[in-house]
């Protein structure tokens, strides 16, 4: 069973929500002027709310998905100075996490640190390609971006900008971004070689698709990743042709393989895979979570966000009810599994459909 909280996210993650006036001020009067979200990714387009029982939620806003935030029934607001959700008659205590203090701030060749590293709840992201060789319709990267690679040094001069934030300090960072092409491979694994050796009393993730020969699971072992996420995505391969055509090329048995191989390596807890819920039928969903599960993966629910920059942008997210449904029943696959949905992390779970539980699996870095 669900609580009233968690409820609410589900609410808050496919319905959206208004800010207040209030709120609005409020956030002012804390941090000075500036956007309420960095709004970057299909995923990340929302307001970053933690609600009371450490229940994180990246919640979307009109401001960036006009296609299908209308007239929401939650309204972000304030309440004696501090941040409330209330939805009908229900008000739930919440902190509303600022954008970084870096976001305006600019590295010595003038570039915005925000053009290399973003910083979502507790986590540093950078994207060491920009846009992506690859055209999933989901993804709002390379409708966005022009393809090209990012400075390494930059790169890595914005982890530790982020790192000491004075605003919104990152404790761990995730190295994800675009696919590269062919002959952007090593320069690719340079940056994990730079990032990795740098910081490597913090945890870092890698997220990417497992083209062949693109990365070297033990070299990135004995280089101290923290996790991996090889993201399927969708598990239905008809769909995911349609929707992820080069993903899909990889081929779903090429993923399950490598993850295997990575779970082998890394060990239990450190290899997860986004799966999209919304896009293909529950059936299919519950099946790539299994897929993933029996594997010694953790899965990730990731609720389909149509983004306004994709081909995908008139579609709606997933109801709260279907979402409910996933979410139990991914519950109960991954018991029988041995293994736990993930992310692990619970501030990264404001954009996932997890919550944490009372194991003690769960933790903050
Ligand atoms: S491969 Fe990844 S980054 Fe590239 S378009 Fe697909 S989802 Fe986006």
């Amino acid at each position: 069973m669900l609580r009233p909280t968690q409820k609410l996210k589900i609410s808050l993650m496919t319905e959206g929500i208004s800010i207040s006036p209030s709120a609005r001020k409020r956030m002012e009067e804390l941090h000075g002027e500036r956007p309420l979200t960095l709004a970057d990714y299909a995923s990340t387009s929302g307001v970053a709310i933690c609600l009371e029982g450490d229940v994180w939620v990246n919640a979307p806003i009109s401001d960036h998905n006009p296609n299908f935030v209308v007239a929401p029934p939650s309204v972000l607001d304030v309440r004696d100075g501090r941040f409330v959700v209330v939805s009908g008659k229900t008000e739930v205590a919440a902190e509303l996490l600022p954008v970084p203090g870096y976001y305006d701030k600019r590295n010595e060749s003038g570039e915005l640190y925000i053009d290399y590293c973003h910083t979502h709840t507790d986590r540093a992201r950078i994207s060491p390609i920009e846009g992506c060789s690859q055209a999933c319709k989901f993804c709002d990267l390379s409708y966005q971006y022009r393809y090209r690679l990012k400075d390494v040094s930059a790169l890595v001069e914005s982890v530790r900008v982020a790192l000491s934030d004075r605003l919104l300090p990152a404790r761990h960072v995730l190295i994800s971004g675009g696919t590269p092409a062919g002959n952007d491979y090593e320069y690719l694994n340079n940056v994990y070689e730079a990032v990795l050796s740098e910081f490597s009393d913090i945890p870092v993730d890698i997220m990417m698709t497992p083209l062949p020969n693109l990365m070297d699971i033990e070299r990135l072992n004995t280089l101290g990743v923290h996790q991996l996420s090889i993201n399927i995505e969708m598990y239905n391969s008809g769909l995911a042709e349609r929707y992820m055509p080069e993903k899909a090329a990889v081929g779903i048995d090429a993923y399950l393989g490598f993850i295997e191989k990575a779970v082998e390596i890394l060990g239990p807890g450190r290899v997860r895979s986004l799966i999209l819920v919304g896009l293909e039928d529950t059936s299919d969903t519950l099946a790539g979570v299994k897929a993933l599960a029996e594997r010694g993966c953790e899965p990730v629910l990731s609720p389909f966000r149509p983004s306004p920059k994709t081909p995908l942008r008139k579609l709606q997210p997933p109801g709260a009810e279907l979402l409910s449904e996933v979410y139990q029943r991914s519950v109960d696959i991954v018991e029988k599994c041995g293994v736990k949905l993930g992310p692990k992390c619970i501030p990264c779970m404001h954009n996932t459909l997890t919550f944490p539980d009372d194991s003690g699996y769960y933790s903050f870095h």
